[in-house]
């Protein structure tokens, strides 16, 4: 059965672009088969698989839109092996031209039908707002992973988020479920970020990733390079807790890193 995930928080830079395209990688890397959806017209998870965006005729766009289909779109992201369905610039029209479409929130689940059975694994990286990109990405998905940094405000914007996945699940997809929490950019030595941390497992338990991802340098590099962090800086803290992350997904803990 092929996992469909969907990374998403409306709120910006908490780390869902950075955990997509390294979760990919690092799947792929434990010879699982990986197709990584990029759903924000700021192409950022598309760049940082190392294919450029700006080269790009065909992309998720037009897959949206009905004016391609997904086997025009694929592409191969040849240092991070695996799939990508890109995006650019393009998509930022999207959420205006879809209007006009009945059931305008299911037109990437309806695309994706096509290829899902070829992969054990599809994360779909989602732009920081709640609209109808991030709705057609819940849509398509079985389960959201929610990446967040550990600061005062971030309780309150999860409250958002899970009133969402509750309505789609209520309306348009009934199987949606809450994969996960990922703290993020973590530092264990602050205070505040621990306090919060503690409330977070204290509200939902095992639904918080064992595994952290701390602030590393070679995490913020990488996608300058278009390269996920594990093809840049091997033995980086980033590498070890995305392969520690993919680890706990496939539920193979042989190193997990705690926090
Ligand atoms: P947006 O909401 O704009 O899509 P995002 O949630 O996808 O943002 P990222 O783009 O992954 O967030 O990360 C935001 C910034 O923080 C980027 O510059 C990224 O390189 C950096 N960053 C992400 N995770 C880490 C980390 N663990 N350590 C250091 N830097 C990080
Ligand atoms: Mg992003």
């Amino acid at each position: 059965m092929t996992k469909v995930m969907a990374i998403a928080n409306q709120k910006g830079g908490v780390g869902k672009t950075t955990t997509t395209v390294n979760l990919a990688a690092s799947l792929a890397a434990a010879n699982r088969r990986v197709l990584l959806i990029d759903l924000d017209p700021q192409g950022n998870a598309t760049m940082g698989s190392g294919i450029d965006k700006r080269d790009l005729e065909i992309t998720v766009y037009h897959v949206l839109l009905g004016k391609k289909s997904i086997f025009e779109a694929l592409m191969k992201s040849e240092v991070g092996k695996y799939d990508v369905l890109p995006a650019n610039r393009d998509l930022a029209g999207a959420e205006i031209e879809l209007v006009e479409f009945t059931e305008r929130e299911t037109r990437l689940r309806d695309a994706l039908a096509l290829v899902v059975n070829e992969y054990d694994y599809v994360l779909i990286d989602c732009p920081p707002a709640l609209n109808l990109l991030t709705l057609n990405g819940l849509c398509a998905a079985k389960s959201v992973m929610i990446p967040m940094q550990c600061e005062y405000y971030a309780l309150e914007g999860l409250s958002d988020l899970i009133n969402t996945i509750r309505r789609v699940r209520a309306s348009l997809n009934p199987v949606l479920e809450i994969e996960g929490l990922l703290r993020t950019m973590f530092d264990p030595r602050n205070t505040l970020a621990q306090q919060v941390s503690d409330q977070l497992q204290a509200h939902f338990g095992n639904k918080v990733y064992r595994t952290a991802i701390p602030r590393n340098v070679r995490l913020a590099e990488a996608p300058s390079h278009g390269l996920p962090v594990m093809h840049h800086d091997k033995s980086s803290k980033g590498t070890q807790a995305y392969l520690a992350l993919a680890s706990e997904l496939m539920g193979v803990e042989e190193n997990p890193v705690t926090a």
